[in-house]
């Protein structure tokens, strides 16, 4: 009985992985055609300075992608991202993702917005190919956007892959004067001996931390001690992912620079952030 139920644990294991390698190979396959049928669009999440006063002040959006299929319908980034990093389609896909992004910045400053800054989601396979620095330079001198308004986030994994290769890549991008952060901060394996090697501005709290704030006294000791880590190296918090008052007031209170989350607005397609932001900025003067 052991053993037929062994096998018949095998057996369901290997379909499941079968139907996971199918879906795969479908979503790589529809992938490849997914630029030129025009299937991927942007959504612009703001992004918020906490301001001594107690105001929130749309200060950046960050560009995330969406993929929309014919079929398929949504696909998550979350889906979708590794396997498009796996078959190289990163590199074409990631290069759209920053042109377009930048490209918007312009159309938004030509409506009115404040000159806001682009936070751009950057892959590890991005990250490693020798032509990033001359491509961002590339692509911020087609959109005519000034390099100080781009970031760029890395996560930990990205950075600590290879990290001399990762601190000779900071530096170019820092020498073109674009910024970069570091995102989901605390989930990965980052040696906090190279945070002070790598020239990140920004550190991103990730939104596990910042869910049970309220609840959880460890998470409160966790984003306490980044917030005054970074703020004792000279580097700047924004913690993603909040949701509600609650969160807010911590963060304000521990001295937390920045934030983005549900609370203030889900990532909009650009029109809608455009009103968001057009709305908000009156408010606020
Ligand atoms: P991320 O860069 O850490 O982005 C934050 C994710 O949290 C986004 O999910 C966003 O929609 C979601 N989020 C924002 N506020 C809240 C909140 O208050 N509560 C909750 N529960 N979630 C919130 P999304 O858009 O599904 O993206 C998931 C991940 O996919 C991103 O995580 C990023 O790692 C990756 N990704 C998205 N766009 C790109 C891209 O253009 N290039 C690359 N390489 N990766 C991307
Ligand atoms: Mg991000
Ligand atoms: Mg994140
Ligand atoms: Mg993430």
């Amino acid at each position: 009985r052991a053993k037929r139920d062994g096998r018949n644990a095998y057996r369901f294991f290997t379909s499941e992985m079968q139907a996971q390698s199918a879906r795969a190979l479908l979503l790589e396959n529809a992938l490849r055609r997914a630029l030129e049928r025009r299937q991927l669009s942007l959504h612009y999440q703001p992004q918020f300075a906490l301001d001594a006063g107690g105001a929130a002040r749309i200060v950046g959006a960050e560009a995330l992608l969406r993929w929309q299929h014919p079929e398929l319908g949504w696909v998550s980034p979350v889906e979708f991202i590794p396997i498009a990093e796996a078959s190289g389609l990163i590199l074409p896909i990631g290069e759209w993702v920053l042109r377009e992004a930048l490209s918007q910045l312009r159309r938004w400053d030509e409506a009115g917005l404040p000159q806001l800054t682009m936070a751009v989601n950057l892959s590890a396979v991005q990250f490693r190919h020798d032509d990033l620095p001359e491509l961002v330079g590339r692509v911020l001198a087609g959109t005519g956007v000034p390099a100080w308004r781009l970031e760029l986030e890395l996560t930990e994994g990205a950075a600590m892959d290879n990290p001399a290769m990762a601190i000779a890549v900071m530096n170019e991008l820092d020498a073109r004067g674009v910024r970069l952060s570091i995102d989901d901060f605390g989930t990965g394996y980052s040696s906090l001996s190279y945070l002070k090697k790598f020239r990140v501005g920004k550190l991103k709290i990730d939104q596990s931390f910042v869910r049970d704030l309220t609840e959880d006294a460890e998470d409160r000791a966790i984003v306490d001690a980044v917030i005054r880590m970074a703020g004792a190296l000279g580097l700047q918090t924004l913690a993603e992912g909040v949701e509600t008052e609650g969160q807010l007031a911590f963060l304000r209170r521990q001295g937390c620079q920045a934030v983005q989350g549900y609370l203030f607005s889900r990532p909009l397609p650009a029109d809608a952030f455009a009103e968001f932001a057009l709305a908000r900025t009156m408010v606020s003067v």
